[in-house]
């Protein structure tokens, strides 16, 4: 059952066993294992019920309905957008679709260094092995490698360098390359055609534009779960509403579930602390030759030679570069000139290719609330962050022209032009200050981070949170570091293993 709260009065408040809050990867998924273990479970979720024909291709309407704060979301200086679904099945819903799980190297960072003994490969194995059949994970298929991808292999080739062809999440893909702005083919294999509908099946009910507001009594056997209706455009707050719950998963994302847990009182002192917002930079590479990198799947070959999987510090360290495209609105936005120069260069978006750096980082951010309960993210870019996404820029403008790109293009105000013969020297001057640098974060986490102990974390090694009674996280609030280049599969594979042990 699936009830939009803009359109349908509210039912009498519910008193079940378990209420989860976010219906992405970890939520949707919680919500299914114990749905399936006979539990009465209750979903809410603040975003709207999209699929097929409702997912328009139009940059405007879907990021204001499929993106937190209507695309809008950044860190106080606002330095880093901070990008996050909001739609029934979360982010998976505009996610590009790269399965990617944690690596071993991680995992045994995470031993090591923080402490979760239990996490060995060859006990997540099994649940790695369910994500993945939840995922549909398959290769991508050379036929479906567009020119802009090829490109990219090409370059790296020419040099020698490591790459792969990721794998994804899509079933019938159709090509048509708007994946960041929701999949109107419904070919991605997301919570809302998997998980949501088994916990459905299960008996879950499960709440559109229902935001939880607070978690009160979070020490008592039965937690309130205050909850706001919204309006039909997610906008305005309308009516007011509540869940009891035995136990409470949150699984909002890495802003908002500690957002919601400082509202709430709940918690430690770790609780919003220790933020990684893995900043990545877009470049873009210009051809002589029509590209069309608009079509097909955007984000399909990754280079890998610059990454580090098990840095005995960090563990995943250094970067990558992945293909990229941008939608008109997002590439014209990138662009090395505005005005007359802007519309000139954009009646080029034929003949462009974008790439992705990928660089994470280590924690050096925090989610606090501002006087009204938003969330305020503040964040500092480490100085070996910055020198990373140096050696990436020069990495991806040396492939690009092994590739034949008559120019790159970093995006920083003002722009660097680099062409081929160039010796480079102009990316040593990046300084990545505030707003002059279009910095994103799709893979947010660590600010509920899981240890052995109160003293150096904020939720048990089986997700608990410290200092309540039956609160859990499900996200990826819970890693102590960065999981892997990409969060869907680490928080699917978690929270299967998190939920094979709250099923019990
Ligand atoms: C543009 C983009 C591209 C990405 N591409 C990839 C990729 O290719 N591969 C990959 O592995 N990962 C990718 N990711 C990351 C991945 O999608 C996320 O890590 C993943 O969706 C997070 O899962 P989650 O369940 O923890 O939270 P989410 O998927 O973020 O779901 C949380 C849900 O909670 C809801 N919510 C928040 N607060 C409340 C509240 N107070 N009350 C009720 N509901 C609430 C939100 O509306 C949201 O729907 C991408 C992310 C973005 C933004
Ligand atoms: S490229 Fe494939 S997955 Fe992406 S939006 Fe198009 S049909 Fe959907």
């Amino acid at each position: 059952m699936i009830v939009d709260l803009s359109r349908t009065p509210p039912p009498a408040p519910p008193t079940c066993d378990v209420c989860v809050i976010g219906s992405g990867p970890g939520g949707a998924t919680a919500a299914r294992l114990l749905a399936e273990a006979g539990r009465d479970v209750v979903v809410l979720e603040e975003g709207p019920d999209r699929t097929g024909a409702e997912l328009t291709q139009r940059d405007g309407e879907m990021y204001d309905q499929l993106y937190m704060e209507r695309g809008g979301r950044a860190t106080d200086d606002l330095a880093v957008a901070v990008l996050q679904g909001r739609a029934l099945g979360g982010g998976a819903v505009i996610n590009a679709c790269d399965v990617v799980p944690i690596p071993d190297g991680v995992l045994a960072h995470w031993r090591a260094k923080h402490g979760l003994a239990e996490l060995t490969p060859e006990a997540l194995a099994p649940h790695l092995e369910a994500a993945l059949a939840d995922l549909s994970a398959n290769p991508i298929g050379e036929h479906q490698l567009n020119l802009a991808n090829r490109l990219l292999r090409q370059g790296a080739s020419a040099l020698g360098l490591r790459g792969e062809v990721m794998r994804h999440n899509r079933v019938g893909c159709a090509g048509l390359g708007t994946c960041l702005i929701g999949c109107p083919a419904n070919a991605k294999r997301n919570p809302r055609f998997v998980a949501i509908p088994a916990a459905i099946a299960a008996g879950a009910r499960f709440f559109v534009r229902a935001r939880a507001v607070r978690i009160e009594d979070g020490g008592r056997e039965i937690k309130r779960v205050r909850v706001r209706t919204l309006d039909d455009r997610g906008y305005h707050e309308r009516g007011e509403w509540e869940v009891r719950a035995r136990t409470v998963i949150v699984a909002a994302n890495a802003v908002a579930t500690p957002q919601l847990l400082l509202r709430s009182g709940l918690g430690n002192g770790h609780v919003g602390r220790h933020l990684m917002l893995q900043p990545q930079l877009p470049v873009t590479a210009m051809f002589d030759e029509r590209i069309d990198a608009f079509r097909g799947i955007p984000q399909a070959y990754a280079i890998t030679a610059g990454e580090v999987e098990d840095d005995p510090q960090h563990g995943l360290w250094g970067f990558r570069i992945e293909a990229i495209m941008g939608t008109p609105g997002i590439s014209a936005s990138l662009l090395p000139g505005g005005g007359a120069e802007g519309k000139r260069l954009m009646g080029r978006y034929a003949y462009m290719a974008s790439a992705l750096l990928l660089v994470p980082d280590a924690p050096s951010g925090e989610v606090e609330l501002w006087g009204d309960g938003r969330p305020r993210i503040r964040y500092t870019q480490r100085p070996d962050h910055k020198a990373r996404l140096r050696d990436a820029v020069r990495m991806a403008a040396r492939v690009y022209f092994a590739a034949g790109a008559r120019e790159v293009w970093v995006p920083v105000s003002p722009p660097i032009v680099l062409r081929p013969g160039d010796d480079l020297s102009a990316v040593d001057g990046l300084d990545f200050a505030p707003a002059r640098v279009p910095l994103i974060s799709a893979h947010q986490q660590g600010t509920v981070r899981m240890a052995p102990s109160a003293k150096a974390g904020a939720a048990d090694p089986d997700g608990r949170l410290f200092g309540a009674r039956d609160v859990f996280i499900f996200d990826s609030s819970l890693f102590p570091s960065s999981a892997s280049s990409h969060t869907m599969t680490p928080i699917l594979t978690m929270a299967r293993w998190l939920g094979a042990r709250l099923a019990v």
